[in-house]
């Protein structure tokens, strides 16, 4: 199937958006989806602008609720399959409650961050993911923060899926993507993905040189969750491919009582004339 539709992305040229949006339109025709069971809803952000272009229903939310949304909507609808994306703006400042929740919730749903460790939209601030010392119009004398850890915070929540990759390694990416959509929980995939305009530290050969693949790391177990934070804390979370994955923890939606297996949006809603009127007074 094609996911690929007439829209232009407006992304700066060699922005490293470009690459996931390709990865998610290679994963979901290669885990056999089709556009109309796939929802694709973002953020706010240079990011946000994925859902457009993409061939499925699109959702551009508001910033840092895209989860919300997104968990609203598998809820209803459990055979959608659901994928959230946004910037590490949108989903680790001003939506990092959302995500520490729907990390801990479990609903299947797959989230991909670009982390690009600067607001770009906005021309250029530091953002939660920009290293300590990082100098942009906001921060003129150097961040004095330290850079959020944002894996670190997945698994102490009880993620059952944390990836991360590179916008670089399209052919990594789509694997992961894959895997997360196949994962049966939510599955959270950090993606570096350059903002080439505004942040001329961390580019794509600065990720080259710096991170360091799981699969060089002999013996290295992602079923492991205390492996998996060694291996963050160890590397300052600079790593690529699967970090850590729970089969065994069921997904909400999968637990919630009185849910038929179809979904919310296929059960008969229908309601006696005098029940919706009692149901109106509570609210009058
Ligand atoms: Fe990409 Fe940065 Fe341009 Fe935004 S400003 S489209 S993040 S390169």
């Amino acid at each position: 199937k094609d996911f690929r539709n007439s829209v232009k992305p407006n992304w700066c040229p060699g922005c490293g958006d470009f690459s996931v949006q390709a990865a998610i339109q290679r994963a979901a025709a290669n885990v056999g989806l089709e556009p109309e069971n796939l929802a694709v809803v973002s953020g706010i952000g240079c990011s946000g602008r994925i859902s457009g272009y993409i061939n499925a229903y699109g959702v551009h939310g508001i910033h840092g609720r895209a989860l919300p949304i997104a968990q609203g909507l598998k809820m209803a609808n459990r055979e959608l399959t659901v994928i959230a994306s946004g910037g590490d703006g949108d989903g680790f400042a001003i939506g990092m409650s959302h995500t520490i929740h729907a990390i801990r919730r479990n609903m299947d749903i797959t989230y991909i961050v670009m982390d690009n460790q600067i607001y770009g939209l906005t021309k250029g601030q530091t953002s939660p993911r920009s290293a300590e010392g990082f100098v942009t119009k906001s921060t003129p004398k150097g961040s004095i923060e330290p850079s959020m850890k944002p894996l670190e915070l997945a698994l102490a929540a009880g993620a059952t899926f944390v990836a991360q990759t590179m916008s670089s390694d399209l052919k990594g990416m789509t694997s992961l993507i894959e895997q997360g959509l196949k994962h049966k929980g939510f599955s959270l995939i950090n993606v570096f993905s350059p903002c080439v305009t505004f942040n001329k530290v961390n580019t794509y050969d600065w990720f080259k040189e710096h991170v360091k693949n799981l699969s060089d790391i002999e013996g290295y177990d992602p079923h492991n969750r205390i492996a998996a934070m060694r291996v963050l804390m160890e590397t300052e979370g600079l790593v690529n491919g699967l970090i850590y994955q729970n089969t065994e923890r069921q997904s909400y939606e999968s637990m919630v009582k009185g849910f038929k297996e179809e979904g919310l949006v296929k059960q008969d809603l229908t309601i006696e004339e005098a029940k919706f009127q009692q149901l109106m007074a509570e609210f009058m």
